[in-house]
């Protein structure tokens, strides 16, 4: 069985959800789908999420609704009708879908945002198997609270509990195409939960870990996965094949490609990724492998990816070396903060600790800052808008010279580099440097190892 995952512009109008329906039936073992709500069909569109969220902050801040509740309804409608489907009463149930969430009696906003934005994916799935019936197809809708998607309480950012995965397994006993939609689950008190943007990624990985899928197809809108942002390279590379390790990387580091935490399901399980277009279905596409199953790689660096919006806090005693337990003390600080770091380079007297922006507010910031004083740093400094760019590859393990070609590519385009940091496993190089200068360094190193 193979677990297969659509993405927002695969599911942005009727001619694109057609190719969703033909790529399901051309084969039979395409039964567990999910589904993204409908995204972008031109650069200017707004994705369905967005105008949920819009309806959302309309009820929030008291304003009328009938506007965002009327753009959201529209474009279902017109799916609705190009796919000729109206004679069906699915326009109807998506109707009072929403306009109950809108009516749910709650003073918690993030309660109600995720309960809204839930229902781009539900509706979208109802409408896929209703459209898929009407063609005469073996396919139900599968709601979530059914089948036993139990995440996390956590509004906006939940994460699977563990066990959801028996409950979900029993989907493997199903005959029918089951459409499952993407992005949320249900709490362990009942209400809906939405994972971070993006989410609809990480259903699928859970759904293809829980029924033991052969594969987890994920169909977007690029033939492959680049080793460098389009957006900032032209034409550049096409890698047909990633390590999970590799991925991970690339995708926490800012490939939006896959969701930071959609392989964490499979890579236990050693079930294989492949990313595939939509609009172009006989083209292979990129497959995420476990290590063990990744043929040597013909060039060192398989993808280099930058990501900004991180702030740097440069702690330094002197004599640290010889102390004990400093370094935990500086780490307790972030933990009673609730602040995870995400690297944490250090010399002699000095640790620097990298956390991200959005997960340390000012006030936070000052109170970490506050407590390292205490603690008789020498000095407590932070670096602002700063930005990590990772140069990764599992064919830079024992490879002499990386880091030269790297640097000197960084001098050459005189970008200053902050900070270096390499992993045990050198799959990966990380380079801190100023947000500014993010994008060129991606230029500059993928000018160095690919062109
Ligand atoms: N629709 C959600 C979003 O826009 C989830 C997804 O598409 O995966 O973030």
């Amino acid at each position: 069985m193979k677990v297969i995952k659509f993405g927002g512009s695969s599911l942005a109008d009727a001619k694109q959800i057609r190719k969703v329906c033909s790529i399901i039936l051309s084969d039979s073992r395409r039964r567990l789908v999910v589904v993204s709500a409908p995204g972008k069909r031109h650069a200017d569109d707004i994705k369905v999420t967005d105008l949920l969220i819009s309806l959302s902050r309309a009820i929030r801040d008291g304003k009328g609704t009938e506007a965002a509740l009327e753009a959201v309804l529209s474009r279902y409608a017109s799916i609705a009708a190009d796919l000729d489907i109206l004679e069906t009463d699915i326009l109807k149930i998506i109707k009072n879908d929403i306009i109950s969430r809108i009516n749910t009696e709650t003073d918690n906003h993030e309660k109600l945002e995720d309960l809204l934005k839930a229902a781009g994916e539900d509706n979208t799935a109802k409408l896929v198997a209703c459209y898929l019936q009407h063609i005469g197809e073996n396919a139900e809708y599968i709601d979530p609270k059914d089948a036993g998607m139990i995440l996390s309480s956590e509004f906006g950012n939940a994460q699977v509990l563990p066990e959801a995965y028996e409950r979900l397994s029993e989907l493997a006993q199903k005959d029918t195409i089951m459409i499952f939609p993407g992005f949320f689950g249900y709490s362990e008190n009942g209400d809906v939960v939405t994972f971070s943007r993006g989410g609809s990624d990480v259903t699928g990985g859970i759904l293809a870990a829980a029924v033991n899928a052969e594969v987890y197809e994920n169909f977007t809108d690029v033939d492959f996965v680049y080793a460098a942002n389009p957006k900032l390279i032209e034409n550049p590379f096409p890698i047909p094949l990633f390590t999970y390790e590799e991925m991970r990387e690339l995708s926490y580091a800012g490939f939006s490609v896959l969701h930071e935490e959609a392989l964490a399901p499979v890579y236990k399980k050693g079930i294989p990724v492949n990313i595939r277009n939509t609009n172009n279905p006989d083209a292979s596409g990129t497959f995420i492998v476990p290590e063990d199953k990744a043929p040597k790689p013909t060039l060192p660096v398989s993808g280099i990816a930058a990501d900004t919006g991180f702030i740097t806090i440069h702690v330094y005693k002197y004599m640290m070396n010889r102390l004990i337990g400093y370094g935990r003390e500086l780490l307790s600080v972030l933990e009673n903060e609730g602040v995870p770091f995400e690297h944490m380079p250090s010399g002699i007297d000095s640790i620097s600790l990298i956390v991200r922006e959005k997960n340390c507010p000012p006030a936070k910031l000052d109170k970490i800052i506050e407590c390292y004083k205490k603690m008789d740093a020498d000095s407590v400094t932070v670096d602002r808008d700063q930005a990590i760019v990772m140069l990764v590859g599992r064919g830079m393990t024992k490879t002499v010279g990386i880091a030269t070609r790297a640097t000197a590519a960084f001098a050459r385009s005189k970008i200053n580099i902050r900070m270096i940091n390499q992993g045990s496993s050198e799959v990966s190089i990380m380079f801190g440097v100023e947000a500014k200068d993010a994008k060129s360094s991606v230029v500059a190193l993928y000018n160095e190892f690919f062109n």
